[in-house]
């Protein structure tokens, strides 16, 4: 049986998904399916022989492609998430987003559609989240929700939903996303230092677990026109002027923004990802650190890294110039920190000045 955490808000398991998805239900109109995948297939394959019927509201894949008119453009990407109606006389409408349990899953890039979908579907009716058991996904999907719709830390919003369900148990991984979220004021804040470490820690586990590194996943090119248009259209830090810019000290390209630099702390030792220890603000202004080093993202003009190698010299896209080195096993700066994975420029290779 579904619990009611709030009103018109429900989690459970994937049972619970299949009786209304194959019997209806008198008051659930809405379905997030948290599962591996977003597909309506994984529920025949899970129930042998159940056929759910359904019609295609919205799919949308990973390359930015959308296939609401169903083309065939977009197939071989992968899903970031699906609508559909579906059930008898499709009358439910179903949000399909793939999310596998485990620690070094990505849920915070997934977070905010699910909890957009759940806002919409309690103003239009009740909506059941679940996922295969209803104890770790289905879970943190909920407390994220509760965290941003009440303004609760993650242990208050977990604490709050185990009230309606006890036995629910995010994985460890998934309890730390849902502190960052907490840490970037209840948004996925893509300009946020949290984040974009996190984003780098993610994209080093993917590359030893031996995935192929497409530039798909790196920060946009700076020192490219439209990329420059976008930089304009939205400035980092919320249009804060000021903001450093790091040119080739040869033949002047933009190579990148403050808003690509990975911050550390200086001189203390593999620090890249304890970002709760940063002191202020003011850590990241690179003319108050005596480092050598400027760590950034992976940026889609570093094409050395896409060949694949675990280091390698990132050269400037312009005049080829030597700007710095990259190794995903890590490179430790002049000031002691490790940071891991690295993409370095070295200060002496470039010019900083202000945008
Ligand atoms: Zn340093
Ligand atoms: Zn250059």
């Amino acid at each position: 049986m579904p619990h009611l955490v709030r009103e018109n808000l429900f989690i459970g398991n994937i049972t619970d998904a299949v009786e209304i998805l194959e019997n209806g239900s008198a008051t659930v109109t809405h379905i997030l399916s948290v599962l591996s995948s977003a597909s309506i297939s994984f529920f025949s394959e899970y129930k042998k022989g159940l056929a759910i019927p359904t019609k295609e509201i919205k799919t949308v894949y990973a390359d930015g492609g959308s296939g609401d008119d169903s083309s065939a453009s977009s197939v071989g990407g992968k899903v970031v998430y699906l609508v559909e109606y579906a059930g008898k006389d499709l009358k439910l409408v179903r949000m399909g987003v793939p999310i596998r349990d485990m620690e070094s899953e990505n849920l915070l890039d997934s977070l905010e559609v699910c909890l957009d979908f759940i806002d919409q579907s309690r103003k239009q009716g009740s909506v059941l989240v679940h996922c295969f058991a209803g104890v770790s996904r289905s879970a943190a999907v909920i407390t994220a929700y509760l965290m941003r719709a009440e303004q609760l830390s993650q242990e208050d919003a977990l604490g709050s939903l185990r009230q309606s369900c006890e036995f629910v148990c995010p994985n460890d991984g998934f309890l730390n996303q849902l502190k960052m979220y907490e840490e970037m004021g209840f948004k996925v804040d893509h300009a946020s230092p949290i984040y974009k470490s996190f984003r780098l820690k993610i994209l080093g586990e993917s590359y030893y677990r031996g995935d192929k590194i497409d530039s798909s996943k790196f920060g946009a090119d700076p020192g490219l026109p439209s990329d420059v248009t976008s930089q304009v259209e939205s400035p980092p830090n919320g249009g804060k002027t000021g903001t450093s810019a790091f040119r080739c000290k040869k033949c002047r390209r933009l190579v990148a923004v403050q808003d690509n630099v990975v911050d550390h702390i200086p001189g203390q030792g593999e620090t890249s990802f304890e970002w709760r220890k940063r002191k202020s603000s003011n850590s990241n202004n690179p003319e108050d650190s005596e480092c050598s080093s400027i760590f950034v993202e992976p940026l889609k003009w570093m094409t050395a890294v896409e060949e694949g190698a675990m280091e390698g010299k990132l050269s400037c896209a312009h005049c080829d110039a030597r700007l710095g080195y990259f190794n995903w096993s890590g490179i430790q700066c002049s000031c002691g920190s490790w940071i891991t994975p690295a993409f370095q420029l070295h200060r002496s290779r470039v010019d900083t000045s202000s945008i």
